[in-house]
């Protein structure tokens, strides 16, 4: 099947290569595939798979104009000793749940598993394209993505990297990362403002005649590392298939048995990813998608109404603080039946009324996902009696997730085997877990400090990310106002 992609806005379509290259439609939409693959292997066949071989089997399907050598060398650059799990995501059963943790990358969050593949695929991509631009990516973060594009992009040549992240808005550990990233084509800076407004920001700035025409006569050209890039989309599919070949694997179900996937959830990217490997032929039940306090998204499913005109609040989950879960116009276009000019109208209302109601009908077509969102206090109270029962740690974000789907399966009594996608190492939020597993423990101590706490009371090993961060000098210092993003990245360019 030669799948091609098309923007969600327009009748605009385009190779693999070129979506990924380009990131964002240029009428502002998102790609999405012409199809969705099914899997050809059985999953007795898929469980005897290692990652690279299944990530090649589930990604050829996508990436039809990417030959089997292109793509294996993509893949072999990417998921190797990187990663501190010859598994790359390893599966753990804590308290009758399996998590899926994808955070064994060099990063420690599970952005990792499709940037050390991006830069792969997009030089790849410019090399078949004939594109001898500099490739630019403009990068929005809520923590987590930035620190990982930039370990993915460090010194590849032909690629600069600017990432935009929130001043306030992400945790000490998160920030210290970021600021002592190395690689003389990554740069940083901080906003004063949240993740809308830098990714707001950022893809005005893709969608900025003015400043493309700019670069362009500069020799370079935009590209994305958000997972408004379906670069970023397609490498996460992988591991949910993997996750259910792995339980095959193992005795845990039968192949066909029907599992369901919980996702702490923020722009709505590594949720949309599972859904593709449902609609691949995986057999998932239900999508829990778990929010924070944040509830758009547990709104939106609730009710058909997606509405951000409230108050952003910070959490301890700071990668999910978001109120435009980006990824969710693939789903709104899907659910329109692949009508560009009914989802731009609703994506128009929400940039310029903040909100939109989608049809009875369109509702319907979403039967597939459970909304759900956690407080701090039961995300908390979630770690803590985890680590009671069964003396696993997780995160903060991995905590919303498993509060959601405890209250989920407790409501409901669907005793059907979860998946849940652990999306951090807890050595990323300290902080944080130390004080909801051990209050008393934690109090008055710095974050490094933390750190021991955690590692006594997980008694995993302190990751080499934290290790490098407790020395590695700042190099990175830039501040400004979101309506001075623009300037800042014509300067950083030094046009
Ligand atoms: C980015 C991130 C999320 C949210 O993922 P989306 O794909 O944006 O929904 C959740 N947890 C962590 C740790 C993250 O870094």
């Amino acid at each position: 099947m030669d799948i091609r992609f098309r923007s969600t806005r327009s009748e605009l379509e385009v190779t693999a290569s070129q979506a990924i290259l380009q990131g964002l439609g240029k009428d502002g939409g998102l790609f999405v595939p012409t199809a969705i693959p099914k899997l050809t292997e059985s999953f007795e066949a898929l469980a005897q798979m290692n990652y690279r071989e299944l990530a090649y089997a589930v990604m050829s399907k996508f990436l039809t104009d990417f030959t089997g050598e292109e793509l294996l060398a993509c893949i072999e650059g990417a998921y190797d000793s990187k990663f501190d799990s010859p598994l790359i995501a390893p599966l753990v059963k804590a308290d009758g749940a399996y998590y899926l943790e994808l955070f064994h990358g060099s990063t420690i969050a599970f952005k990792d598993m499709a940037l050390s593949i991006l830069p792969y695929l997009m030089t790849t991509a410019a090399k078949k394209n004939g594109v001898d631009k500099k490739i630019v990516i403009l990068t929005a973060t809520s923590g987590d993505t930035g620190k990982a594009a930039m370990a993915g992009f460090a010194d590849v040549p032909g690629t600069e990297i600017i990432v935009f992240y929130p001043k306030d808005g992400v945790s000490h550990i998160q920030e210290r990362q970021m600021v002592t990233q190395r690689g003389e084509n990554t740069h940083v800076v901080a906003i004063r403002g949240n993740f809308d407004d830098a990714q707001t920001a950022v893809k005005k700035m893709f969608n900025d005649p003015a400043m493309n025409a700019k670069i362009e006569a500069a020799g370079c050209q935009f590209s994305s590392a958000n997972s408004i890039n379906i670069g970023r989309l397609i490498p996460q599919v992988v591991y949910y298939v993997y996750s259910y070949a792995q339980l095959v694997k193992r005795g845990e179900i039968r192949a066909g048995d029907e599992i369901n996937i919980t996702v702490p959830t923020g722009n709505f990217g590594n949720i949309l990813a599972a859904y593709y490997a449902k609609l691949m032929g995986l057999p998932v039940k239900k999508l829990i998608c778990a929010s924070n306090i944040n509830k758009v998204l547990a709104d939106f499913f609730e009710t058909g109404e997606y509405d951000r005109r409230r108050e952003f609040i910070l959490t301890s989950s700071p990668s999910m603080d978001i109120l435009i879960s980006s990824n969710l116009e693939r789903l709104i276009y899907r659910s329109t039946g692949n009508d560009p000019a009914a989802c731009a109208a609703f994506m128009k209302n929400l940039s310029e009324s903040g909100g939109y109601r989608i049809t009875e009908e369109m509702k319907k077509t979403l039967g597939d996902f459970r909304g759900g969102f956690a407080t701090e206090e039961e995300n908390f109270a979630g770690i803590r009696a985890l680590y009671e029962r069964s003396g696993y740690v997780i995160d903060t974000h991995t905590g919303i997730a498993n509060a959601v789907y405890r209250r989920y399966a407790s409501e409901t009594g669907d005793r059907t085997p979860t998946v849940i996608a652990s999306t951090a190492s807890p050595y990323k939020f300290a902080n944080a877990v130390a004080g909801a597993i051990a209050p008393d423990k934690a109090e008055g101590k710095t974050d490094f400090e933390l750190i021991d706490v955690l590692k006594e009371l997980s008694g995993v090993a302190e990751p080499p990310a934290i290790t490098d961060i407790r020395t590695a000098p700042v190099r990175h210092s830039t501040v400004c106002d979101v309506d001075e993003m623009p300037e800042t990245v014509l300067r950083i360019l030094g046009m």
